[in-house]
């Protein structure tokens, strides 16, 4: 089974007369380590699709799995905003060990697990850190390794390096980019840059201007490193 398979799912915010089409009809396998880009105007249902996998929403009609089963919010994926959206007062390590015992880690194993996770985004050795501190890139870093927090395999980025400066995204790309070929994590993404679908990618699905549908689908054939 694909990690992720969205079957014929159509999505509307709101009932009767008032409600809003976001999505859809849309069906989209997202095999397991693929990292997928999402592109499409603005309003073509992108936010609207990564909040369907990761459980905060139900599709109004179809289906969404994820590992063949209905996604529950917290429990599948670690879901990555524009804005970190970090406890600015709790230091580094408490933000992440938060999310650690969200998934059930025990206490004892979670001082250890959150410097590996740390380690896989670049900040061994912060967790005593301030999170407000800390710069925006770094805040971003910490949002990953949270995201990543109890052995999720499924990562969904909505826009995460938007609001960084051009370097600091640069650096945070490869990082990313690192991450998830070593990992093998499977991978959401939606951006607005050609270059950062093209850099991070092994596939693109663009949805179409209004509620959204497939308007294109391509693998990326570059090498990975
Ligand atoms: P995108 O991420 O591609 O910009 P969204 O998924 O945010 O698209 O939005 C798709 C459509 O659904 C838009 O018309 C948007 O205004 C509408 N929409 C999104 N979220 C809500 C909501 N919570 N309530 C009502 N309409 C919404
Ligand atoms: P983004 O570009 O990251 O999707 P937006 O500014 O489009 O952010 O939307 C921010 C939040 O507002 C999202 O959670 C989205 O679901 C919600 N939203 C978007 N459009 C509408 C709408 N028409 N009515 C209510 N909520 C909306």
């Amino acid at each position: 089974t694909p990690a992720v398979a969205v079957r014929e799912v159509t999505h509307r915010y709101g009932r009767g007369a008032d409600a809003v089409t976001a999505l859809g009809p849309l069906s989209l396998d997202i095999p397991a380590g693929e990292f997928l880009v999402l592109v499409g105007p603005s309003g073509s249902g992108k936010s609207t699709l990564l909040r369907l996998i990761a459980g905060f929403e139900h599709a109004s009609s179809g289906e969404v799995t994820v590992h063949g089963r209905t996604p529950e919010p917290g429990r599948q994926a670690g879901v990555v905003f524009q804005q970190p959206r970090l406890f600015p007062w709790r230091t580094v390590g408490e933000n992440i060990a938060l999310a650690l015992r969200y998934a059930g880690v025990p206490r004892a194993e979670r001082p250890a697990r959150v410097e590996e996770l740390l380690e896989r985004v670049g900040l061994a050795g912060t967790a005593r850190r301030r999170t407000w501190q800390i710069s925006g890139g770094q805040q971003q870093r910490v949002a990953i390794a949270r995201a990543l927090a109890g052995g999720k395999d499924l990562l969904l980025l909505d826009e995460p390096f938007a609001a960084l400066d051009a370097l600091t995204r640069e650096r945070l790309q490869e990082d990313l980019r690192t991450v998830s070929s070593r990992t093998g994590i499977t991978s959401v993404f939606v951006t607005h840059s050609v270059d950062e679908a093209v850099f991070l990618g092994t596939r693109a699905v663009v949805l179409s201007a209004g509620p959204g549908t497939v308007a294109l689908d391509v693998p990326i054939p570059l090498p990975r490193t």
